[in-house]
């Protein structure tokens, strides 16, 4: 039986009308002190893997509607939001999907991006099945570097957890054209799973060694409504931490910076570094620095949002920038979300944007 999704429609939250407060604020910071310092932006809801935790073929199969072309934000919008969000202290700005790389012309998008705002951090997230061809055209457009999600070595295990019979070899072909363009170093994120590939974990870990590519071994988390998610599944990090260490010893290392998602771990012998990324047994909200903009323009504040705003309205319907500026920091100041502090497995049933929507 096909499993509910939710559509975005449903979730669409009122736009604040901006406080009198907010107006001109600069950079706005939310109900408990947080900074808008990082912007993702969904530039499609499609993929051509069907990753049973985030895209699942009994729900994304034939007769889904994905957006219609006239609902997805134009590259003009995406950099003009962009634009706006910088002038509220936006410092980074990731492209994710969906697969990113799917919509046509991404490296022109890349290309504006980098001419309206200079000196912006700008990274992409891919499942890395187009990188091996696009990694030059993108570095040339001035990608700053990219994260490849990558849940297997193991090629059955791979095309299994994919669900598209896509080999992996395409996949670290990719990756080491991502590094040999200078979009590097390249981080390559595994969810962990129960049951499913952690017995890859040292694997993965082993393969990646000494290659100047940094692993982040992630929880798997109950992102949407589609993915069946059970506290059961996870693994935790410092179960991570702790196989990888009986092979490879580790240590901890110093954030690179104030509220960086992962943790991270330094080989002993100079091979390099891993991160773990403890969204489920070790929260880190109280630093999530972190908007989403879905593929339709609407603003998330959270990953596990039940309602974005529709920022595409504003867009369409002539406000300045000001206007726009006013209302996105009117929703910042007024997010007041920690969800992953407080999930139980009840949060996990409720209904949330899919994570195909707004990106990871
Ligand atoms: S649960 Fe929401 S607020 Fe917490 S870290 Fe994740 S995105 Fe940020």
């Amino acid at each position: 039986m096909a499993r509910t999704v939710i559509e975005v429609k449903e979730l669409r939250g009122a736009l604040p009308i901006p406080a009198a407060a907010a107006r001109g604020a600069g950079a706005p910071v939310d109900a408990r002190g947080r900074a808008l310092r990082d912007l993702r932006i969904s530039v499609t809801d499609r993929c051509n893997f069907r990753c049973t935790y985030c895209m699942p073929k009994d729900v994304f199969d034939a007769g889904y509607q994905f957006l219609p072309h006239a609902e997805v934000l134009t590259f003009e919008e995406i950099v003009r939001a962009a634009r706006v969000f910088r002038t509220l202290g936006t410092e980074k700005i990731r492209l994710t999907g969906g697969e990113p790389l799917l919509r046509r012309g991404i490296e022109k998008l890349v290309a504006m991006l980098r001419e309206a705002l200079p000196g912006i951090d700008l990274t992409l997230t891919t499942n890395g099945s187009a990188l091996q061809a696009m990694a030059p055209r993108l570095k040339a457009a001035g990608l700053d570097r990219v994260t490849v999600s990558l849940d297997s070595l193991d090629d059955a295990t791979f095309r299994a957890m994919n669900d598209a019979d896509f080999p992996v070899a395409r996949v670290l072909e990719g990756i080491d054209a991502a590094a040999a363009a200078g979009l590097a170093p390249v981080k390559v994120n595994m969810v962990v799973k129960r049951g499913m590939n952690d017995h890859q974990v040292v694997d993965v870990a082993r393969h990646f060694r000494g290659s100047g590519h940094i692993v982040r071994f992630i929880e798997f988390m109950d992102v949407g409504s589609t993915n069946g998610w059970r506290m059961d599944d996870v693994i935790p990090s410092a179960e991570v931490v702790r196989r990888i260490g009986e092979h490879f010893p580790l240590e901890p290392a110093q954030a690179n910076y104030t509220g960086e998602v992962a943790e991270r771990w330094r080989y002993l012998d100079g091979a390099g570094e891993i991160g773990v990324i403890s969204s489920v047994t070790q929260a880190f909200c109280s630093t999530c620095t972190r908007a989403r903009l879905s593929t339709d323009g609407q603003l998330f504040t959270c990953l596990f949002a039940q309602r974005g705003y529709d920022i595409k309205g504003l867009l369409r319907a002539g406000a300045d920038d000001g206007r726009i500026a006013d209302s996105v920091a009117a929703i910042w100041q007024a997010r007041d979300d920690r969800y992953s502090e407080i999930r139980t497995a009840e949060t996990a049933r409720g209904r949330k944007v899919e994570m195909s929507f707004i990106g990871g």
